[in-house]
């Protein structure tokens, strides 16, 4: 099979993955062997070619947001067919008897695994996957448009769990790209009244189109206060000023995995009246299933840009100088 491998982890400009040929992997006794169809590129991919994450399997495939058709079972597996649509997410393994995973919680496993980083992904022409952590997809999307829900679609989802927003209530969002405008989609759906604040103005103007009750600049003020918000944008210095724009009881969620310093905050002005700060880590394999189930009842609105598998460093490098409009997706 063809498939893209990270050989020296660094900047895009230094080529660190190279399209080679391999043989097709074998499934282990409780794993499926699947197809690929369509592999989106996320931000974390970069992260694994670049190098910002350390190596932790050399010559990996990247790729974590694979939908793809089952061609063959491992031993074990009984609760999947041969044909089957499935998605593969970043979560792929958790130990399931820690005290994280016995409670619910195998987001914080320490012993999980990852497609795309400690085993390989999806930028090839097949993949495996453990049958228990492959997903069940929804009707009436496209290949292309499935697989951005399956990262973006299901960590902004979470962040919107993890924000604690009242039925009905004000949500704000802080920067607006993938995640952030599927996170939107369902907060609308639910009855929210979202305010993005954002510095593209392309993004802004996505905003209003999807719905959303007003969109300014990422420092701006929202023009009432907030029952919870998320942040989305990697900036440290938008959390006093989301934090500011919460009315008492409101909860501050940040979705991003890398966040730039934080300054210091002032109990008063920031934190007094039970304000909250909380982090997101990662999702639990409910998270995916709650927020698959959500997309099969309400379409969601996916922006994407199709690339050819052979063309898997454009895209990255393209994402790495923000010149991507919507999620770019490899279709293999
Ligand atoms: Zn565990
Ligand atoms: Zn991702």
């Amino acid at each position: 099979m063809r498939t893209w491998e990270v050989r020296a982890p660094g900047p895009m400009a230094t080529q660190p993955m190279v399209l080679v040929d391999r043989a097709v992997p074998e499934p282990a006794a409780d794993e499926l062997l699947v197809r690929v169809l369509a592999c989106g590129v996320c931000r974390t991919d970069l992260h694994v070619a670049e190098g910002d994450l350390p190596v932790r399997r050399p010559g990996v495939v990247p790729g974590h947001e694979v939908v793809g058709r089952v061609e063959a079972l491992g031993a074990a597996v009984t609760a999947h067919e041969v044909g089957d649509r499935v998605g593969v997410a970043w979560l792929r393994r958790t130990c399931g008897v820690c005290r994280y995973c016995r409670r619910g919680a195998e987001n914080l496993c320490p012993d999980s695994r990852y497609t795309g980083w400690t085993d390989d992904g999806g930028y090839a022409e097949y993949a495996t996957v453990p049958a228990d952590f492959a997903y069940a997809l929804p009707l009436g999307y496209s290949d292309e448009s499935l697989a951005p829900l399956l990262c973006a679609g299901i960590i902004g989802y979470r962040a919107l769990e993890r924000a604690s927003l009242p039925p009905g209530g004000r949500l704000g969002i802080y920067g607006f790209g993938g995640s952030a405008h599927l996170a939107a989609q369902v907060a609308l759906a639910r009855g929210a009244t979202v305010h993005v604040l954002t510095r593209s103005e392309a993004a802004r103007r996505l905003a209003l189109e999807l719905g959303a009750a007003s969109a300014g600049p990422a420092d701006g003020r929202p023009p009432e206060p907030l029952d919870a918000a998320i942040l989305f944008a990697p900036v440290g210095t938008l959390v006093p000023v989301g934090l500011e724009a919460l009315d008492r009881g409101g909860v501050l969620a940040i979705a991003g995995i890398h966040l730039s310093d934080v300054p210091v905050l002032s109990y008063e002005r920031h934190l007094f009246y039970e304000r909250e700060v909380r982090s997101v880590t990662s999702n639990t394999r409910e998270d995916g299933r709650a927020f698959l189930a959500f997309a099969a009842e309400h379409p969601l609105r996916v922006h994407t840009t199709p690339y050819a598998l052979d063309a898997a460093d454009r895209a990255l490098a393209d994402l790495a100088a923000d010149r991507v409009n919507g999620a770019a997706v490899l279709v293999v």
